[in-house]
C-alpha cells in the first residue's frame, strides 16, 4: 500500500474517524499526515487542527467545545453551563479536560488530559426581609468566639468565620480551609436561611427592653 502524499486528498481530513482508517488502513501516517497538515503530535498521536475539546466532571456526562477555545475556558463553561440547584454554598469541581488524537497504528485516543479546578461562587438567597441586601455583622452575643473578635476560629491551616444579618438572621459561614477532597484547600462560603432568626429576635427585644429602662431611669 502507498503512503504517498497523494493519497491524503483521498481522506476527509475534517474527520478523525476518517483520519483513524486511513492510518489503520496503511493509505497514510501519523507524521505524513502531521507534515502536510501542519498538524501537531501529542502523545504520539496526531491531533487534527480545530478539533474539539471535551470536558467533563467526576460521574459527569462529557461535553464538547470549540477547539478555538482552551481547556480552562472549556471546564469554566463546563460548570456555567450545569443545571445545578441554588448555590447557597460554594461547589469546587474538578473537571477532566481532553482532545482526541490518532495513533500511528488508527486508534482514536484521549490526549492533552489535564484536571481543571473551578470553583462556583456561592450566592445568599433572598429573604423576604432583606431581599437581596443583607447586612452581615459578627455579633458576639449571637456567633460567639472571643470578644476582640467575635465568630472567628482557627481552622487548621486557615479561619472560619461566622456572621449573622441583622435584617433577617441569615447566617454566612466562610472557611479558607476547606478540603477539596484532593489533596488541596479553597475557600468555602455557605449561607444559611433563618439561621439565627431566634438570636436576633432575641436581641431586639433585649434592646427594646434596654430602651424602656432607660426611659424608666
Ligand atoms: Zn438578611
Amino acid at each position: 500500500m502507498e503512503t504517498k502524499k497523494e493519497n491524503i486528498v483521498k481522506i476527509d481530513l475534517s474527520d478523525i474517524e476518517s483520519v483513524a482508517d486511513a492510518i489503520r488502513d496503511g493509505i497514510t501516517t501519523v507524521e505524513l499526515l502531521a507534515e502536510y497538515l501542519d498538524a501537531d503530535i501529542v502523545n504520539d498521536c496526531l491531533v487534527l487542527q480545530g478539533s474539539p475539546i471535551f470536558a467533563c466532571d467526576e460521574g459527569g456526562e462529557s461535553m464538547e467545545f470549540s477547539g478555538e477555545t482552551t481547556p480552562g475556558d472549556a471546564a469554566q463553561e463546563y460548570v456555567d453551563d450545569g443545571d445545578w440547584v441554588e448555590d447557597t454554598q460554594t461547589r469546587y469541581f474538578r473537571v477532566s479536560t481532553w482532545r482526541q488524537g490518532v495513533s500511528a497504528s488508527g486508534e482514536i485516543r484521549d490526549v492533552n488530559r489535564r484536571q481543571n479546578d473551578i470553583l462556583l461562587e456561592a450566592q445568599p438567597p433572598t429573604s423576604d426581609e432583606c431581599g437581596d441586601d443583607h447586612k452581615w455583622v459578627a455579633h458576639y452575643d449571637i456567633v460567639g468566639g472571643i470578644r476582640d473578635n467575635p465568630g472567628v476560629w482557627y481552622n487548621g491551616g486557615g479561619l472560619t468565620m461566622t456572621e449573622v444579618c441583622t435584617g433577617c438572621g441569615m447566617g454566612r459561614h466562610i472557611d479558607t480551609w476547606a478540603d477539596d477532597g484532593y489533596g488541596g484547600y479553597y475557600t468555602h462560603e455557605e449561607y444559611i436561611l433563618d439561621e439565627f432568626q431566634d438570636a436576633i429576635q432575641d436581641k431586639d427585644e433585649d434592646e427594646h427592653e434596654d430602651e424602656t429602662e432607660d426611659e424608666a431611669a
